[in-house]
């Protein structure tokens, strides 16, 4: 196999390895949406919990409030008509103060009672958007893992796909420059193989020496960016068949 028809190889082992560096990354990002979704559901269904338990302490002083007017008031209408049979004033003038000392402790668990249903309606709006915001996360979560299950399927053949064309791909490189392409992929961040563009190397933008150029341009040989180590090749040379990338 020539030299040109090897450095096609290359640049096509290179397209392969960066879809699947890119469905990797894909594969990584993807489970995190979902857990982030996860994290806040639970901290919004904790902060439900709290409020519900506020709201049954709320409820629970209010009943046993109405609860509490209910029997004095009882105890009031038992009191007045009793106060009709009394007959010497000592007697009367302690109910009447009963009565009222009865009377001033309702109003103050009317008052109480109030300042408790004005909390009781402020937690159950605070409760209420919590319940839309946690129905909407469930569904928004059920969404994502479905998606996510679909994504990791499509990715998980794509990428049996290519690990196959990458063998094919491997088996038309002679071993030493294979060899050399893993050991900078290994180094140096994507791309690994790149085309010099007039005299300057694509990988680091740094312009290659006039003799290595020169040498590049009779295609005898592989050669490497002395600067970044990237295997280069001239684009010219890929020019007349259009299949370059
Ligand atoms: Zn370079």
């Amino acid at each position: 196999m020539n030299l040109l028809k090897q450095i096609e190889q290359l640049i096509l082992l290179q397209k392969v390895d960066s879809e699947i560096f890119s469905l990797k990354k894909k594969l990584d990002e993807a489970p995190q949406e979902v857990s982030t979704i996860q994290e806040k559901l639970e901290t919004q269904k904790n902060q439900q919990a709290q409020v519900e338990e506020k709201i049954t302490i709320l409820k629970q002083q209010e009943q046993k409030l109405n609860k509490e007017i209910e029997e004095d008031n009882d105890r009031i209408k038992q009191s007045k008509n009793k106060l009709m049979m009394v007959e010497n004033s000592k007697e009367y003038h302690a109910m009447m103060r009963e009565m009222d000392n009865l009377e001033k402790t309702n109003r103050l668990r009317e008052e109480e009672k109030l300042a408790v249903e004005e909390d009781l309606a402020a937690q159950n709006n605070i409760k209420s958007s919590l319940d839309t915001e946690i129905d909407k996360l469930e569904n928004e979560l059920k969404e994502k893992q479905e998606r996510l299950d679909e994504q990791l399927d499509g990715a998980q053949t794509r990428l049996d796909e290519l690990r196959k064309k990458r063998e094919n791909a491997t088996q038309e490189i002679p071993q030493p420059i294979l060899s050399r392409y893993e050991f900078i992929r290994s180094r140096l961040s994507h791309p690994v193989i790149v085309p010099v563009d007039n005299g300057v190397c694509t990988g680091c933008h740094i312009s290659i020496p006039p003799q290595s150029f020169i040498e590049l341009q009779k295609g005898e040989q592989i050669l490497s960016c002395p600067n970044c180590q990237r295997l280069l090749f001239w684009d010219n040379h890929f020019s007349d068949n259009g299949d370059h990338p």
